[in-house]
């Protein structure tokens, strides 16, 4: 996605350990043009699958999830990261955050994920793949069934969609980053 490409290469910022910083425009302070144009670009990249629910994690993902979920008329579930006392029916899973170099719980109801439910997963990054992997156990968990995985930004390097793509998943990224060493962002055509 070009607009996205430029983007990234205008504003984001390469940090230590391979992170991309995007919080000018993604997920601190956000582009609600950009974001609409992504969400019109993964409405594209799913239309032909028979989703009825979009899902993502808080909370960087639920701007582009909303979008999505929006253009589709579709409903939008998040999973949350503290599991509220009022929550009926929790499901939950432990993810890895390399980024953050901690373990931490996602929490979902199922009264929200159902047998029903043909889910496309929409997140900010694909890195290594460990919180979509916990997003699989809770679709599995709830006995949902997952039709693909849009991610604005997947780090390339971090092997993330090697690990997904061996489970079946279809993956969209919308920007693939090659390489982010000497603090320079290499982004594939
Ligand atoms: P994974 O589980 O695939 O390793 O990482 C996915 C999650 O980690 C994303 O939802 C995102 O919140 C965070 N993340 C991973 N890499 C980056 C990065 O380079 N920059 C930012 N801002 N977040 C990242």
């Amino acid at each position: 996605m070009k607009l996205l490409k430029e983007r990234i290469l205008q504003d984001g910022k390469c940090f230590e350990g391979g992170i991309l910083k995007v919080d000018s425009f993604i997920n601190h302070q956000m582009d609600p043009r950009l974001m609409k144009s992504i969400g019109v670009e993964f409405v594209r990249r799913f239309a032909s699958t028979n989703v009825n629910k979009i899902m993502t994690i808080e909370a960087s993902g639920i701007a582009p999830a909303i979008m999505t979920g929006y253009l589709m008329d579709l409903p939008v579930v998040f999973a949350k990261k503290k599991s509220p006392k009022t929550m009926t029916n929790a499901i939950s899973t432990i993810v890895h955050s390399f980024t953050k170099d901690r373990d931490y719980e996602i929490v979902i109801s199922s009264d929200y994920i159902t047998p029903a439910d043909n889910i496309l997963f929409i997140d900010d990054f694909l890195a290594y793949g460990n919180a979509a992997l916990g997003v699989i156990n809770l679709i599995d968990q709830a006995g949902a069934n997952l039709v693909g995985m849009g991610f604005i930004i997947e780090k390339e390097f971090q092997n993330g969609r090697i690990l997904l793509e061996s489970k079946g998943v279809k993956i969209e990224s919308l920007a693939i980053i090659e390489c982010l060493s000497h603090r320079q962002i290499k982004i594939k055509e």
